[in-house]
């Protein structure tokens, strides 16, 4: 029935029709909450970046045009430092100045880890989003999914971990709370969004293919960068093994027609388990969304028989996010006490500042901070 016939039939007539329409959208909406949230989150960190890019500009242009405003949210995209951040506070219950943003968006999205597992990856991660779509793009292509094998496959999942290792043996092994505080201060983490935006802004040719190579890779082989190679997943992962929600089968009810194990994008055999207990999983729900048996594959409250429907994690995955974001704001922890004087004058150097690139360098850097500032 085309727009013309509709206007033309009496108003009582389309009321019928106008509601399964409703229906159907609410219905549709339901079924693709995650898309809708994934979606609204690429968004937002697009958003971020043309804000920050109009900040760039006018340091650029030396304060004359572009725009003042630096959006926090950028620090999101500064994991190392926030994770420094954090252990800093932890160690002496002071939030440093300089990227505060950061560190609350870390403990927001480990506290969506410890209560929906490794969601944060598949709900709302714009990597994870874009992973996703690239791997549906090969399912077309190929027809069907690619899947490494098991000798294959295991090695290079230790890549993320290794890279996580060393992070964490570097901070928290290594790092003192006076040197984390010499390093959080440095000019080198003041300015590192700024030389984080030239990385892609004047990006070099090496760089350019790495990432086309891990684009490549992504449609041959679902999330191939979240699976093997990033260390921030590889955090989460743990994590979400203290998870309060798993995903559980009914064994009794399960048909063991292995349509879930299908379906994961992280090639977990939950046909074969009773609990899903992995740093793999994200809580994407595609296993229960394909499982034809009623109440046979469900996310359940640990210890419970609560199941939590998609749209629960959806409301908790976002409110947690938005909760502890909310608290920095509110508390006045989420603009830095950065001076956009300061940051038109470090801006001029910006490439010069370096950083320690080693356990060597940091044990230098501890040194440094014992013995105090040295004469000229
Ligand atoms: S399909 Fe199921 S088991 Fe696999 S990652 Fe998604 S929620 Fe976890
Ligand atoms: S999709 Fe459902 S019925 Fe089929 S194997 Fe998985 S849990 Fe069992």
């Amino acid at each position: 029935m085309n727009r013309l016939q509709i206007q033309e039939q009496p108003i009582t007539e389309q009321l019928p029709l106008l509601k399964s329409t409703r229906s159907k959208l609410v219905t549709w909406l339901a079924d693709n909450v995650r898309l809708m949230v994934q979606i609204s989150f690429a968004l937002l960190v697009v958003w971020i970046g043309i804000e920050f890019h109009f900040f760039i500009e006018y340091l650029e242009s030396g304060g004359v045009t572009g725009d003042a405003y630096r959006p926090p949210g950028v620090e999101g995209f500064l994991p190392i430092s926030s994770l420094m951040s954090l252990y800093y506070w932890l160690l002496t219950g002071n939030i440093h100045a300089v990227h505060p943003a950061g560190m609350f968006i870390l403990l927001g999205v480990i506290m969506i880890s410890l209560v929906f597992g490794k969601s944060f990856c598949s709900w709302l991660c714009p990597v994870g989003f874009l992973s996703e779509v690239l791997g549906d793009l090969g399912d077309k292509i190929f027809g069907r999914r690619l899947r490494l094998p098991r000798w294959l496959d295991y090695p290079l999942r230790s890549i993320k971990y290794l890279l996580l290792g060393f992070f964490v043996y570097s901070i928290f092994f290594l790092m003192t709370a006076a040197s984390l505080e010499a390093f959080l201060y440095s000019l080198y983490n003041i300015v590192a969004d700024i030389k984080m935006y030239y990385f892609f802004a004047d990006i070099s040719r090496f760089s350019l293919i790495v990432i086309g190579v891990l684009f490549l890779l992504s449609i041959v082989i679902r999330n191939f960068w979240c699976r093997y190679l990033c260390p921030y997943g590889a955090l989460l992962g743990v994590v979400s093994l203290l998870s309060l929600h798993k995903i559980k089968r009914n064994v009794a009810s399960c048909t063991d027609c292995g349509l879930c194990a299908q379906v994961c994008p992280s090639s977990i055999k939950v046909d074969k388990v009773k609990t899903v207990i992995s740093d793999e999983c994200t809580a994407c729900l595609s296993c229960v969304d394909v499982c034809p048996v009623k109440n046979t594959l469900e996310l359940t409250l640990a210890g419970t028989k609560k199941v939590v429907s998609r749209k629960q994690v959806a409301v908790g995955v976002v409110g947690l996010f938005m909760l502890i974001t909310g608290l920095a704001m509110l508390t006045g922890n989420w603009q830095n006490k950065v001076t956009i004087e300061e940051y038109l004058q470090y801006y001029k150097n910006y490439d010069s500042y370096g950083h320690p690139t080693s356990g060597d360098d940091i044990v230098e850097l501890n040194k440094e901070v014992e013995q105090g500032p040295q004469e000229p």
